[in-house]
């Protein structure tokens, strides 16, 4: 079968290989739609990052090159023996989460902060082929809607983890900095959440305009005006709650600044290298910064992912705003990567359909 394999920085093959065996506790699922990560874009300009380059993933064993992908939805077509809760024909979305099930965090049950974090399509094969075996617990039912909408479900369940990690409450004015896929999903999440006013800086004119689809209700565009002086025009003092989705140095420390005092920030970005900030502003205004990765994982798989599959099927999440293209597997390279890391092109998120 054809699968996009990761070499190194920019370097991604279209190859013809072997398909997994499915173990006895595992699934093989025929992939529908698997869209291409910001994590996968940093990978390929800045990586290896997730994907164990030197030394195999002490988990999964894989090193590169593997398969890429790992927000992927499709439907099963082969079971394993020990397998009961699944069928074949089953549409679903995969939970990507990697651990070693021994560390005291998976112990804890908070599978998403093990020692060995790993990811499905990052440190073992994933989605960016024509099949792909995973965990029969990685694979949640997606029940009635479009097979191809699970492909989301993933980047909306980090949006849905970092507003509940942010302890968001209904009625909390928040400041989300950078709308590219994550950020579109974290306006949906923080709108479910009863957030608002729901305050977007964006420097790009098409990812604004999907912001506002998403159900921004203010806009900044901080090439044309000062970020944190419109944020306190319209709050007074300062958001509640900011969200980090860009990653960058003016961006980390703008959404520390955004907050009123007392305020939190959220980071939701992995960052390609260091950044300077100034603790204090931390320290004088008692500002609280909290980190969030993922979702829940392994075992508790279908939590948040369930919830997101839930508020798919409803219409509280839309994933109209947040598809701008769709693409076969050869065309990966050029029209997928390339597009997405090319400043002036108006993709955010665009689906592979092997
Ligand atoms: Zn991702
Ligand atoms: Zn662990």
């Amino acid at each position: 079968m054809d699968a996009a394999r990761y070499y190194g920085q920019e370097d991604i093959r279209v190859e013809n290989i072997e398909p997994d065996e499915v173990g006895p506790e595992e699934v093989r699922i025929d992939v529908e739609a698997c869209g291409i990560c910001g994590s996968d874009l940093h990978e390929y300009t800045a990586g290896p990052i997730f994907v164990p380059g030197d030394a195999p993933h002490p988990v999964s064993g894989a090193q590169a090159p593997l398969t890429m992908g790992h927000e992927f939805s499709g439907t099963i077509s082969e079971v394993g023996s020990a397998v009961t809760d699944l069928s074949e024909g089953d549409a679903v979305a995969v939970n990507p989460i990697i651990y070693c099930g021994e560390c005291p965090r998976c112990e804890a049950g908070e599978y998403h902060r093990c020692e060995s974090l790993g990811f499905t399509g990052l440190a073992s094969n994933g989605g960016f082929a024509e099949n792909v075996v995973v965990d029969a617990e990685q694979a949640v039912p997606l029940g009635d809607m479009p097979v191809e909408h699970g492909a989301l479900v993933e980047p909306l369940a980090v949006a849905l983890h970092a507003a509940r990690v942010a302890d968001v409450s209904p009625g909390d004015s928040v400041a989300v900095f950078g709308s590219g896929p994550i950020g579109l999903c974290q306006i949906q999440a923080l709108r479910v959440a009863g957030a608002g006013p729901i305050i977007v800086s964006e420097p790009r004119d098409r990812r604004r305009e999907r912001a506002e689809a998403c159900g921004a209700d203010v806009l900044i565009d901080p090439t044309e005006e000062d970020a944190l002086e419109a944020i306190r025009a319209e709050t007074g003092e300062g958001v509640d709650i900011a969200f980090d989705v860009a990653g960058v140095e003016a961006t980390y420390n703008q959404a520390i600044n955004s907050t009123r005092p007392g305020g939190r920030v959220a980071e939701v970005s992995i960052f390609e290298e260091g950044v300077e900030t100034q603790p204090n502003d931390l320290v004088i205004p008692e500002r609280e910064l909290v980190g969030s990765i993922a979702y829940q994982g392994g075992p508790r798989s279908a939590e948040e992912f369930g919830m997101v599959i839930d508020m798919l099927e409803d219409g509280r999440f839309d994933p109209d705003p947040l598809i701008t293209d769709r693409i076969e597997l050869d065309d990966i390279t050029d029209e997928g990567f390339e597009r997405l890391i090319d400043p002036d092109s108006d993709q955010v998120k665009i689906l592979v359909k092997p």
